[in-house]
This record gives structure tokens, C-alpha cells and sequence, in this order.
């Protein structure tokens, strides 16, 4: 029998995995949730004798039910493969008493490469299996990241396009040079004359246009999103941690049944909430340490028991999580209701309104295996440093939130317990934030140099994506207005 997905705002919405990696969001506005967190079925002994791509398969197929074997296994194969420099796909690095688990090892040195390089194969999988004809396009608002990893995974796959809309002066230099040299004929980055929300908004306004989606289907179109709240992304995200854990096990850095906790850098709350879901498949997660930056709506939440994004939006050097409305927690709040639409409907009724929301009490003891940490600028920069210092090890500006809030929670807490840390950046995306925090003679040099001089203070290579933006062509020069985001799209699409 197929797992079903349902929607966290209303109990009428029923669809198998494929119906809902291709819908995105639910039509009530809600996020698909899988009516059951399936259990592994295998001791995790036995994942220790598995690669990666076994592991992902063994996990993936407890939540895509409706695909086959030989789907799920193509899709696994040509998402996870010589585009991540290392044969393991992600790798372990020891350090500062703490497991950092570096998700960055794929074709755009950030973590959303894990989800990123398996969803096109899943989404055209899934238009297949649906009977779906119509040429996918992705449309995409991305303040940095999202964008590029989203232009790697989808450039050329047969099938689809890709649009991507960024503030034309709100991302940093290398990662606006990573989107606007991207190949593939199937892709087109856009810059537009506003901030980040002006493309978000502008984005969700074209999901929400029927009289264009009519045109759209009219010439063979229909949109889709790459968005993190699509299950396509948080299924395979599950995949590390039960990699991680099985890694330590073989590797006899635990034992068989060993609790461990678990520290991630949180913006849209996608990636700890797969940590939580590995927990619940039966992977021994005691601690889950959800570590914010400035922007602390998480941290005041998990606090106090009421999430409020009724405050200042803060620039920060770990701009991946600036973030105020942390869409995945709604599968959290979900599961706190105890799988109560109308309630969680109610609460994010209240967010959309009034821009806040608090749980009861009973909701507030659900969170028992959470806890929240922050850290300010000074402790990301002091942390950077002293960890580089410790073990010559240098982690990016995310990393470092992550490691700060995780050290200052053993010190608070006296837990033994062993950490892992999700490290969701190679510290060569963000050059500029990282060498400043290590010395201030770093301060007069270009954003090239920077790089060569990172590589030689970590001895480590520099990454295939750094090396090939340096000389690369620029082959998008799009810029459009804020208001004419939907004209642009009509362009290219030629309706
Ligand atoms: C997206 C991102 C995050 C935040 O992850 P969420 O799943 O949104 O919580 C953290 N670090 C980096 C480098 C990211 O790109």
C-alpha cells in the first residue's frame, strides 16, 4: 500500500509522492506531510556497509512509494555522482570536539546541492508517472543559493526549464558571477531592480495567476517550484543524517545503539526538520540544536513558545538564514497538533495576519527534543577563528553559527552526549566574511585573491566551482524592473 500525503491545513487533500513532488504546495496553501513517518527497516549496522546511493535508495523508498525500484534508482544514480568531489558524497571532518558533517561537496559548494541534484530526475519521474506532457518550468526567487543550485540541477535535464529572478544588487559578487555564468539552454537568470522580496513576491503572484496558467498549458508550459517546502527536497535530506549515523558506527566513533545530537543552521527549518524525521525513522537522536543567527525568530520561539516575525529583518554574514518566516516548521506544528488541520490552519492563519502565533502548552512539551541557540556576529567571527586556530580547520560563516551555538550549549548543559554538525557551506562561498574573521589583513584584497589565499591558510584545494567562475563568460545579462517579472517570463516562453 502507498504511503499518502495530506496537507497540513485540511483533511480532504489525499495524493501519493509523485503527485505531491509535482504540486509543490497543497491548493489550500498548506505543505504536504506523509500521513506516517515510515521506520527504517534495516538495523543501522547493516546501513554501515552501504554507500551513499544505497542509502539514499533504502531510505527514499520508505517515503516514494509510488515509484518504482528502477525509477528511484535512476534517479539516485544520475543525481548523486561525479559532480560531488568526493566519492562518499558527503564527507566527516573531526573537529573542535564535534563531527562536522560537510553537505557542500556538490557542484555548488552548498547544501542545497543534496536536494537540489535529485529533485529534476524526481519532478520529470513523477510528470511520467502522472501522465503529465507539458513542459515543466521552474520558477525560482533566490537571494543567493537556492538560485545556482537550482540552474545546476535542472540545466539541460530534458523536459524542463528553468527561470531564476535575484535582486540584481542583493547577493554577493561570487555568487551572482556562479548564476549569470550558468550553461544549459533550458536555463535563464534574471536580475531584477529590487530586493528579494520584490522577486518573491513577483514569483508567487505568477504561481497564482490562472489566466496565465491557462496560456501556459495553451503553449505546452506549466510551472513548478524548487522551492525547500516541496517533499522532493526534504526527503533526500533525510538521507545524510542516516548516512551520517552509519558512518560513525563504522568507523567505531560510536557504538551500536549510541545516542548522538545533532546541531543544524536553521533559516526555513528544512534541514533539521529532516534531522527530526531521521529521528523518528529510528535513527538515536537525542538532541536536536536548531542554531539561528541575528535574525533569532527560532531561537525566541523554542524559548518562549511564541513565533513572531513582527521585528527587524538583520543583514547578516550567514545570509542563508536571514530569514523571518521559517516555512517548514509548519510540518512541525503539524505534528504538535497532533496531526490537527484545522488547528495548524489556525495558527498559520493567525502568522499571515497578524505575523505571530503561540502554541499551548501541550504543543510546547512536543518539543522536548529541540532547543534553540543564537549567535551574534562577533560570535560567528570569534568562532571562525578559533576553531582555525584549534585545528587548522576554517568552516564558512553558517558553519559557524552552528558550531558557536552548539559549543555554547555543551557548556551550558553539561551534555556528554557526541555532536554532529550539519556544515551546509564550503567556507570558499562566502571568502570575504571568513578570511576578515581570521585576521583584518585580509581586508584590502579582491575577492580572487581572498580565495587563493584561503586555500593555502586550510590547505585545501580550491573548489571546481570557485575555479570555474574566475574566467567564465557571462551568458545572462537579463535585468528587468520589479513590475515586469511576468512580462520577462512571457518572453522567454513565447506566449
Ligand atoms: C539554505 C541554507 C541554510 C538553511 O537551511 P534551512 O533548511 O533553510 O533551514 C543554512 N546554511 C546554508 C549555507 C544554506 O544555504
Amino acid at each position: 500500500m502507498d504511503l499518502m500525503y495530506k496537507s497540513t491545513r485540511s483533511a480532504e487533500i489525499r495524493v501519493t509522492a509523485s503527485e505531491a513532488i509535482l504540486k509543490g504546495l497543497a491548493d489550500d496553501g498548506g505543505l504536504f506531510v506523509p500521513e506516517e513517518i515510515p521506520k527504517l527497516d534495516k538495523d543501522l549496522s547493516e546501513f554501515a556497509k552501504l554507500t551513499y546511493q544505497e542509502t539514499a535508495y533504502e531510505v527514499m523508498k520508505l517515503f516514494l512509494t509510488d515509484f518504482t525500484e528502477e525509477e528511484l534508482k535512476s534517479c539516485i544514480s544520475r543525481a548523486y555522482d561525479s559532480k560531488f568531489d568526493t566519492e562518499d558524497i558527503v564527507s566527516i571532518r573531526k573537529a573542535d570536539d564535534a563531527y562536522f558533517l560537510e553537505l557542500f561537496h556538490g557542484a555548488t559548494i552548498a547544501f542545497k546541492d543534496m536536494a537540489l541534484s535529485i529533485l529534476p530526475h524526481l519532478l520529470t519521474t513523477a510528470a511520467k508517472k502522472n501522465r503529465v506532457t507539458n513542459k515543466i518550468m521552474i520558477l525560482t526567487a533566490t537571494s543567493g543559493d537556492t538560485g545556482k543550485a537550482a540552474l545546476a540541477g535542472f540545466a539541460d535535464v530534458e523536459g524542463t526549464g528553468i527561470i531564476v529572478f535575484y535582486p540584481k544588487n542583493g547577493v554577493s559578487p561570487i555568487q551572482e558571477k556562479q548564476m549569470v555564468t550558468q550553461k544549459g539552454k533550458n536555463t535563464y537568470v534574471i536580475g531584477i531592480e529590487g530586493n528579494f522580496d520584490d522577486a518573491q513576491s513577483g514569483v508567487k503572484a505568477m504561481f497564482n495567476n490562472k489566466e496565465l496558467a491557462e496560456r501556459m498549458d495553451k503553449a505546452g508550459y506549466q510551472f513548478s517550484s524548487a522551492n525547500s517546502i516541496n517533499i522532493g527536497r526534504l526527503v533526500p535530506q533525510i538521507v545524510y543524517y542516516v548516512y551520517a549515523y552509519s558512518r560513525l558506527l563504522k568507523d567505531f566513533e560510536i557504538s551500536r545503539g549510541e545516542s548522538i545530537n545533532v546541531t543544524v543552521p536553521t533559516g526555513n527549518f528544512g534541514n533539521i526538520l529532516a534531522a527530526y524525521y531521521a529521528k523518528c525513522m529510528g535513527v538515536p537522536i537525542k538532541k536536536l540544536v536548531c542554531a539561528s543567527n541575528d535574525n533569532k525568530v527560532l531561537y525566541d520561539f523554542f524559548r518562549t513558545g511564541t513565533y513572531d516575525k513582527n521585528r527587524e529583518f538583520v543583514l547578516t554574514t550567514s545570509p542563508s538564514m536571514d530569514i523571518l518566516i521559517s516555512s517548514n516548521l509548519e510540518r512541525m506544528i503539524y505534528k504538535l497538533t497532533g496531526d490537527d488541520p484545522e488547528a495548524t490552519a489556525k495558527f498559520m492563519k493567525s502568522l499571515a495576519e497578524d505575523g505571530n502565533y503561540t502554541i499551548t502548552e501541550e504543543m510546547q512539551k512536543g518539543l522536548a527534543d529541540f532547543t534553540g541557540g543564537y549567535a551574534d556576529e562577533q560570535k560567528v567571527a570569534e568562532t571562525i577563528k578559533r576553531i582555525y586556530e584549534l585545528d587548522g580547520y576554517i568552516v564558512d560563516t553558517h558553519t559557524a553559527v552552528a558550531a558557536s551555538v552548539s559549543h555554547a550549549y555543551q557548556t551550558a548543559s553539561g551534555d556528554q552526549v557526541k555532536m554532529l554538525i550539519a556544515s551546509t557551506a564550503s567556507p570558499f562561498k562566502f571568502t570575504r566574511s571568513v578570511m576578515n574573521a581570521i585576521s583584518s589583513k585580509y581586508d584590502n584584497m579582491s575577492d580572487f585573491e581572498l580565495v587563493d589565499e584561503l586555500s593555502e591558510l586550510s590547505g585545501v584545494r580550491v573548489p571546481q566551482a570557485v575555479e570555474e567562475i574566475r574566467n567564465a563568460e557571462v551568458l545572462h545579462n537579463r535585468v528587468c524592473p520589479a513590475d515586469k517579472m511576468q512580462e520577462a517570463v512571457e518572453e522567454i516562453l513565447g506566449l
